[in-house]
């Protein structure tokens, strides 16, 4: 191991993502030698703010903040002067079907059908019915597909596949906000005083004589607990060997816990063609596809566009470049054919085939959303999982994890005697603020 980084730590954490970093903050602020071991060259995980793929600065993964009326990571960006854009009350005002701007009244009759499809789904759900929300749902002509979307934006699963009871357990709450300076950005500078190892896969968790013996390519570290914060995909998937294995009722909740796929595509626009929108956000559907554009945010000159379920798959094992023309292709069709000429460098997200996450965030499969709260009572100490599968009602975000990481940082902390004080996922080392503009 490096020689700036405790060699003998009492816990080692798994993964730098927002549950590894908020674990590492808890752990600061306990007083409690640690170390985290992350797989990848840089922090943040499924939180990665990207600057030179397409020469500005974008989100591959989260770029929201859910629920910001609540949203702790939203009150630590306050602190840190972490820029944001609250949602614009027009946020949803242009709705295209291959190439045509929507009349009002079809986007009102979108608007109902999936606010319907929503109700359904809640309503089921919400009444103990663990079908799926597809089925609850019962998603048909003209407007399911979007509903659909809908489900597959929130759920990454098919929404054939989605526990409608998982579903109506999720806290959306009322706002959601653009992070602009970058999600990734804020959860690196979160762990800016963070004793971090990247570039360290974690080959195997091993019980051994007082704790653990965790074998790395760098070496083997003897903590006396271990909190896992790998995606629920990355567990199912075994590629960290735990000896012994995990409890086959804990293998059965991961298993029932899945990663479905949502990925971005996102392009430059060079010769800055639509220098009058920031922060435009459009809904497009091209030859039954449909696109969730975000134009020019932040005033930057790109364009990014969500993707969910197969049509996300489809589009992932693309080329960038060929992604980049399938989206430009979108853009020519709401813009008119010019643009083309101004589509420059394109990036297309690949989470579902990355080996270190495999997949966009957790789903509980229909008929198995005990799957969760199996998984977060689970007692496995003095091994911890934590992650955003691991909250009951702000899982697949990042705020989620980072509460995740710092709840079961606490648990961590009491296995070893050493908790006087409450969970407080606001807190960040007094050094932070200042150290950082
Ligand atoms: C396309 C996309 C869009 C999203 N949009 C939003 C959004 O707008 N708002 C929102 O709140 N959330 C969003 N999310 C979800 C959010 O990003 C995640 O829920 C959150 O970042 C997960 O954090 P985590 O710490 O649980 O897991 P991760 O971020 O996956 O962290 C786990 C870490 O473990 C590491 N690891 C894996 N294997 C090993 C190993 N063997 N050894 C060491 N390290 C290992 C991984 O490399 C990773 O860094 C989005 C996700 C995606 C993919």
């Amino acid at each position: 191991m490096p020689a700036n980084l405790p060699t003998s730590p009492d816990i080692v954490i798994i993964g730098v993502g927002a549950a590894g970093i908020g674990a590492g903050l808890t752990l600061t602020r306990l007083g409690i030698p640690f170390v985290i071991l992350e797989a990848k060259d840089r922090i943040g995980g499924r939180a990665y703010s990207d600057d030179t793929s397409i020469g500005h600065l974008w989100d591959q993964g989260c770029h929201w903040f859910h629920a910001a009326e609540k949203n702790p990571l939203r009150m630590i960006a306050d602190r840190l002067g972490h820029a944001y854009v609250p949602k614009a009350e027009d946020w949803w005002r242009d709705y295209y079907d291959d190439g045509r701007p929507m009349p009002a009244e079809q986007r009102e009759a979108i608007a109902q059908a999936v606010d319907a499809a929503l109700s359904a789904a809640h309503a089921a759900g919400g009444s103990g019915r663990d079908i799926s929300q597809a089925a609850a749902a019962k998603l048909a002509p003209p407007y399911g597909d979007f509903a659909r979307f809908v489900f597959e934006a929130i759920g990454s699963g098919p929404a054939e596949d989605i526990s409608a009871v998982d579903g109506a357990r999720y806290d959306g709450g009322d706002n959601d906000y653009s992070v602009s300076g970058g999600y990734g950005r804020l959860i690196e500078r979160m762990a800016a005083r963070l004793p971090i190892r990247t570039g360290c896969p974690v080959k195997s968790v091993t019980a051994a004589p007082g704790g653990f013996a965790i074998a790395t390519p760098q070496g083997t570290l003897r903590p006396r607990a271990v909190i896992l914060t790998v995606s629920t995909s990355v567990l199912a998937a075994g590629r960290i060997k735990l000896e012994p294995g995990l409890p086959s009722a804990v293998h059965s909740a991961i298993a029932d816990l899945p990663c479905g796929s949502c990925e971005k595509i996102a392009v430059e626009l060079t010769g800055d063609p639509l220098p009058g929108i920031t922060d435009g956000k459009v809904i497009a559907r091209l030859g039954g596809d449909i696109f969730s554009l975000q134009v020019r945010p932040a005033g930057r000159p790109i364009v990014t566009s969500y993707l969910s379920g197969e049509h996300a798959q489809r589009m992932s094992a693309l080329t960038d470049a060929d992604a980049g023309a399938a989206l430009g292709e979108v853009l020519a069709s709401v813009y008119g054919s010019a643009i083309r000429r101004n589509i420059g460098r394109a990036k297309v997200t690949r989470w579902t085939a990355d080996p270190h996450v495999l997949g966009a965030y957790s789903y509980a499969k229909a008929g198995r959303a005990a799957a969760r709260p199996a998984l977060i009572e689970a007692e496995m100490a003095p091994l911890f999982l934590a992650g955003e599968a691991m909250t009951l009602n702000f899982y697949s975000t990042c705020h989620g994890a980072h509460i995740s990481g710092v709840q079961t940082a606490h648990k961590a902390a009491q296995y070893l005697g050493q908790v006087a004080v409450e969970p407080d996922v606001l807190w960040l080392p007094e050094t932070l603020t200042p150290a950082i503009s």
